[in-house]
């Protein structure tokens, strides 16, 4: 009907279950107390490597995020000066038509109502 023993743990007197534990040094308290502490451990332990993997994965996203905004800003400011020269060179050619058209334009406007036909209807106007 289980042996007498003093547990190591915290000394009280405790009666094993069965009469061949002769390798129970702990009482039931003491004993679940270490087995808690142990499962204790255990969860503490996953979690601590669950939050270190998490970290990893972290510093992995953000160096991820950091090479991609990177590149995405290299690619805009890349796509920017190329298309720069291009705006440019379409406002400056858009420039040099309408000063071509204006050119144009002052010319048969010049050519219609200008010098001698203009002082010519004048003159007959006056006649
Ligand atoms: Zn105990």
């Amino acid at each position: 009907m289980g042996i007498e023993k003093e547990c190591v743990m915290c000394g009280a007197n405790f009666t094993t279950r069965s009469n061949k534990a002769t390798s129970i040094y702990r009482c039931e308290a003491c004993h679940s107390d270490k087995k808690q502490n142990r499962i204790m451990a255990t969860y503490t332990k996953n979690l601590e490597s669950q939050v270190v993997s998490l970290e990893d994965r972290v510093l992995r996203l953000e160096s991820m995020l950091d090479t991609t905004v990177e590149i995405m800003v290299k690619a805009e400011v890349m796509n920017q000066l190329n298309h720069t020269p291009v705006v440019l060179d379409a406002v400056e050619k858009l420039k040099i038509d309408t000063e071509k058209k204006l050119m144009a334009l002052n010319t048969r406007l010049v050519g219609m109502t200008g010098g001698h036909s203009f002082n010519k209807k004048k003159k007959k106007v006056k006649k």
